[in-house]
């Protein structure tokens, strides 16, 4: 059965929980519950709130409000949310003695990939009854499946503002956990960026579409490692390059997307989805900006490489590798040369005999005429070991 959730907003009315650094605990604690509401709403997921308005509940009062809705359900997930206070600084998830941690730890990953901080999740036993758990929205909703998050230490003044900023992001972030958690689909905010890991994605691949570089994608999603799990969720940063330092180009008479993408050797798809264009017409005076051009590095083999190595190292695939470099084999030598793809998708070929344009075009998929634009070719004669630059 789909679970439900109870989104509770900790203190209100008189209790205004803990105060610090200009937060108070019980509006933030509003705050951030009725984003939570607003989007699981938009999401389909069904949820309850405790509270909506600044007013004062006890812990009776709320669980009497879960249960007049929901009963002794087993399905029902409660996240109740508070800011902390102590001297320590980070976001903190506590879940309860009898639940797993799962949930509590993809609410922490969450928030991390959105760029916030968190300090630990772990349970919490009464220290007078070790049996019970120590906060009470935890202890007294033993059938339910229950979360308390601290989003943060009002006396800690770099919390706090990360708080005032980017609550919101925080709230997101466990938006999307509960849906990763409770396995309904995701649908980003607009502007957000997020993408789904499809079968034969690789790191390099998912970076290219977006016109950034494997380092900052896997930054971004504090990866470690280049392995990535179907269906696994990344979230996509804008490129460091896409910022300040890009290329704008303005549009002159006589000017084609395919001019202009073949001059900074990006491909007419790469220049058209930097732009957000959806024709191909140009206007004079127009300004393009121009995605990072081709960055094909160069790696030299070592003893004890490995494609595989290799392939890992620049989080591309062997196959990747391979057809980028013409190899038919698996077998490196050392001293051996290899191009490592970057963010553009120009390849150089070199006419072997027995070659045609039209053999050439098919490999790559793409039309005869496309090479021979790309390289001012007025004829279709090749000559063995003439290097054509294979675009798009
Ligand atoms: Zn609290």
């Amino acid at each position: 059965m789909a679970k439900k959730i109870v989104i509770d907003a900790g203190h209100g009315g008189s209790d205004s929980g803990n105060v610090g650094n200009g937060l108070v605990e019980k509006e933030y604690a509003l705050l951030i519950s009725n984003y939570i509401k607003r989007r699981l709403d938009d999401l389909g997921i069904e949820n309850i709130i405790t509270r909506n308005s600044d007013r004062e509940l006890s812990i009776d009062e709320r669980i009497n409000i879960i249960q007049s809705v929901y009963g002794l359900s087993d399905d029902v997930i409660v996240i109740s949310n508070h800011l902390n206070s102590g001297g320590e600084s980070g976001l903190e998830v506590i879940y309860a003695l009898r639940d797993p941690r799962d949930f509590a730890e993809e609410i922490a990953e969450q928030v991390t990939t959105a760029g916030g901080v968190v300090n630990k999740y772990y349970q919490l036993r009464d220290p007078e009854n070790t049996q019970y758990d120590y906060y009470d929205i935890i202890k007294d909703t033993p059938n339910y499946e229950t979360v308390m998050i601290e989003y943060g230490y009002v006396d800690n003044q770099e919390d706090a503002d990360r708080l005032k900023n980017n609550y919101e992001k925080y709230a997101e972030a466990v938006v999307r956990a509960i849906a990763i958690y409770t396995g309904t689909q995701y649908v980003p905010l607009p502007g957000d960026q997020y993408y789904i890991v499809q079968a034969g994605d690789s790191l390099w691949k998912i970076a290219t579409q977006y016109g950034i570089s494997v380092d900052e994608l896997k930054k971004a999603n504090n990866l470690t490692s280049n392995i990535l799990n179907i269906g696994q969720l990344l979230f996509i940063p804008t490129s460091d390059k896409n910022t300040g330092t890009e290329d704008v180009y303005i549009v002159k008479a006589g000017d084609s997307l395919w001019k202009i993408a073949n001059q900074y050797g990006v491909s007419v798809d790469e220049l058209k989805s930097y732009n957000n264009l959806t024709s191909d017409l140009l206007s004079i005076g127009q300004k393009l900006k121009i995605p990072g051009s081709s960055t094909v590095q160069e790696y030299v083999v070592k003893a004890g490489d490995s494609l595989w190595k290799i392939a890992n190292q620049y989080g591309i695939s062997v196959d990747e590798l391979k057809s980028y470099n013409n190899l038919t084999s698996n077998l490196l030598s050392i001293g051996q040369k290899l191009k490592i793809p970057g963010s553009s998708t120009v390849q150089e070929y070199v006419v072997k005999a027995g070659d045609s344009l039209w053999k050439i075009a098919n490999q790559y998929g793409v039309s005869v005429d496309n090479i021979k634009k790309a390289n001012n070719l007025t004829s279709n004669l090749l000559s063995i070991g003439q290097k054509l630059i294979i675009s798009g």
